[in-house]
Order: C-alpha cells, then structure tokens, then sequence
C-alpha cells in the first residue's frame, strides 16, 4: 500500500464522494482526522476542498473539532462509526463544552476560510481577498444563478465569506 494524502485512483468511473458531486472521484484522501484510515473518493475540485478542511481541522483544539463535527454540512459522511458521529458528538458537546458563541453554519464558514474566531470583520475581508487573489477565477460567475450549485474552492469560499458577513451585520445592527 502506498502512503501520502492522495494518489490516484487506477480503476475507473469512480464517483466523487462529495454529496451531490457527479464527477469523477480520481483522488482518494483519508476521510477525516478522526477516521484516517477510512478513505474518500473525490475529484479534483473536492480534493482541493478536502485538503482545506483538513488543514483548518488540524489548526483547531479539541473542543473546537467537536463542535464543527456536528456540523453535518462539513463533515458529512454516509457511515460514521457507531458512538463517533454527528449524534455521539452531540451528546458529548452538550455535557463537556460551554455554550457554542458562534452559530454552527458561522463557525464551518470560518473553518473553511481557515480562519480561527474571534475576528474583525476586517480580518475576514482581508483572507476572503488573499484567497480570491490565491485562487483567481473568474468572481462573477459565482453570482450567477446557474452557478448555486457550484462546488469549486472559489464559491465555497465565497459563500462562506457572504455567511460571516451576514453574521456580522446582524450582530451589529
Ligand atoms: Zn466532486
């Protein structure tokens, strides 16, 4: 067996294992920190993606994982191991950690702009800018109505973005 994150996939018409992807799953990558040896099919955009996730988790403490875990939309996998999932995680968080500040869809936006909270808004605009430049397509096209389906890096990021933006604005207003 061969080691590293991510190696090409030699059988073919393997589907991403990103929900709702339809493309190929050419890349396999361990499922997560928790589950290292359980590994996902994805394509190159969700492999992108996947590995972004990762790094944030990695950047994160304990408490802070366990709360992004129940985030169904991060983490979301068909077969979490009994007493390791969405739920399992639930129970512990609710008699072990304090109450949650930032609402759950917030906290997966700033992990996927690999961001640690608390922040300025200024200092989310500033990453959001980085990684626009980082990344550069083309930013109008994640505007368009047809493109509300879209799971490339880019409109993940700014969807995360336009979330922690509303945040803020309701926070302040
Ligand atoms: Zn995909």
């Amino acid at each position: 067996m061969r080691t590293g994150n991510i190696h090409t996939d030699p059988s073919p018409r393997r589907l991403c294992d990103e929900a709702g992807c339809t493309k190929e799953g050419c890349f396999k990558a361990p499922e997560s920190p928790q589950n290292p040896r359980t590994y996902v099919w994805l394509c190159l955009e969700h492999v992108r993606l996947h590995n972004a996730r990762w790094n944030a988790f990695k950047g994160l403490a304990n408490g802070e994982i366990e709360k992004l875990i129940r985030l169904d939309t991060v983490w979301e996998r068909p077969s979490w191991p009994f007493g390791k999932g969405p739920l399992a995680a639930r129970h512990t968080a609710t008699r072990k950690n304090p109450p949650i500040l930032y609402p759950a869809a917030v906290l997966a936006a700033f992990a996927l702009m690999n961001l640690k909270p608390p922040l300025t808004l200024a200092a989310v605009k500033a990453r959001y800018r980085a990684l626009a430049k980082r990344i550069h397509p083309d930013a109008k096209y994640c505007l368009t109505a047809g493109a509300k389906n879209d799971h490339s890096e880019f409109c993940q990021i700014q969807q995360a973005f336009t979330t922690i933006k509303e945040y803020y604005a309701k926070k302040t207003s």
